[in-house]
């Protein structure tokens, strides 16, 4: 018999797009004083290059589905709509972070994002870095190459100099950063659940826009203490009914509320994520040991699930210790519409999480429009009732 009791969103919640917003004054502020900033849109960008040469990075606006008409103008229709909704914030001017960017940084993920980004490089300098699709040694040199490439890029528009010791610096300062949001999304292995996986990922996400890296981590490390407190006053000890669900696959800032948001109120706690607003980028941390900062990076990226990675079969290795760290009861995969890699990835991951896990698998492919919510609704409440708990 399922729990039907959400848990509550704490009074100072602030939803994505209010963080986003706040963020938008901070950054003008910020620009005033003399930042220097990078726009991004990716987990295999090495953020302490950014952070090595003085600058800001910022992710850039990508998960609303209101500049996708003008971005359909340019681009084909059948595009994911994460790809359509980065150039289309980009096409309008209404994504303040790619205004105030002094340089757009992309990669050769997956197609439709590196042929976008050269559209989006008439609009505004966007250089691309040339991700290797596997992991063999050759890739690692090629990949260590793009790196060093990228620092120069970073001290030729900037005019600074990079050194070793920046980068070891921003290394260890982006380490402290993946421990305390790890820990953070670890919250997620207590049961009952403590908190919402909705809150959960709204956090990371919006953490973003609270530029200062140290503050950053101050304010997650202050929630993750209070989350921890509430739980041991009131919940310990009492496991919950709802079933614990893992969710995977593609970036879900634009479908967070049709899909985790939804699945909480019926009654399921989502308490991890596959993903990279989740464990995904966070799990491996960049070896402060390596004399070499470059090969450090080089190995720590490579390595990040991601399915345009092929093979990628680490990642179903991670789903499995998700699995079974987090006590998941089933997991739902979201695929953005035309996102291949992804989408031919879910064969392994449902064959690997219904065969070897031998768990209800559920796969929804949807884009950011509100227009199958209903349909998804009802999805996830049979998917919910195919649940032992
Ligand atoms: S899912 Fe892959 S391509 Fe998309 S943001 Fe993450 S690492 Fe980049
Ligand atoms: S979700 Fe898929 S198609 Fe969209 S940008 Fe990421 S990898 Fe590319």
């Amino acid at each position: 018999m399922m729990e039907n009791t959400n848990i509550k969103l704490p009074d100072n919640f602030e939803t994505y797009n209010e963080a986003r917003q706040a963020g938008f004054l901070r950054m003008k502020q910020l620009k005033e004083k003399g930042a220097k900033v990078v726009g991004m849109f990716c987990s295999f960008v090495p953020m302490e290059l950014v952070y090595a040469a003085g600058a800001l990075p910022v992710g850039l606006c990508a998960f609303t589905e209101e500049p996708i008409p003008a971005a359909e103008a340019n681009l084909p229709r059948n595009l994911c709509p994460l790809i359509k909704a980065s150039y289309g914030f980009a096409l309008t001017d209404t994504c303040p972070y790619f205004y105030f960017s002094d340089l757009v940084v992309g990669e050769t993920t997956c197609d439709g994002k590196k042929k976008m980004f050269e559209l989006l490089d008439e609009i505004k300098e966007t250089y691309v870095m040339q991700l290797p699709h596997s992991r063999d040694d050759a890739a690692l040199a090629f990949w260590k190459d793009q790196i060093v490439r990228f620092k120069e890029k970073l001290e030729d528009i900037f005019q600074v100099t990079i050194t070793e010791d920046d980068i070891r610096d921003a290394i260890r300062r982006k380490n402290r950063e993946r421990r305390v949001m790890l820990k953070y999304l670890e919250l997620g292995k207590l049961d009952p659940a403590p908190m919402s996986g909705y809150e959960m990922g709204t956090r990371v996400d919006a953490g973003s826009f609270s530029f200062d890296l140290d503050q950053r981590c101050d304010i997650i490390e202050k929630r993750t203490a209070e989350v921890i407190a509430e739980w041991e006053a009131n919940c310990k000890g009492k496991p919950s009914t709802r079933p614990r669900l893992l969710v995977t696959g593609c970036p879900n800032a634009g479908v967070r509320e049709k899909i985790i948001r939804a699945v909480e109120e019926l009654g399921a706690d989502v308490v991890a994520f596959d993903t990279c607003n989740g464990n995904r980028e966070k799990v491996e941390l960049v070896d402060e040991s390596n004399p070499d900062v470059y090969d450090a990076l080089a190995r720590k990226y490579l390595n990040i699930n991601c399915s345009v990675m092929s093979p990628n079969d680490s990642r179903r290795a991670y789903i499995g210790e998700l699995i079974d760290g987090y006590s998941i009861d089933g997991v739902v995969e979201i695929i953005l519409q035309s996102c291949h890699t992804y989408d031919v990835e879910a064969h392994f991951i449902k064959r690997f999480v219904t065969q070897e896990k031998g768990l209800p698998y559920l796969n929804i492919e949807t884009d950011y429009s509100q227009s199958d919510k209903g349909q998804i609704n009802t999805r996830l409440a049979a998917f919910l009732e195919t649940i032992d708990k």
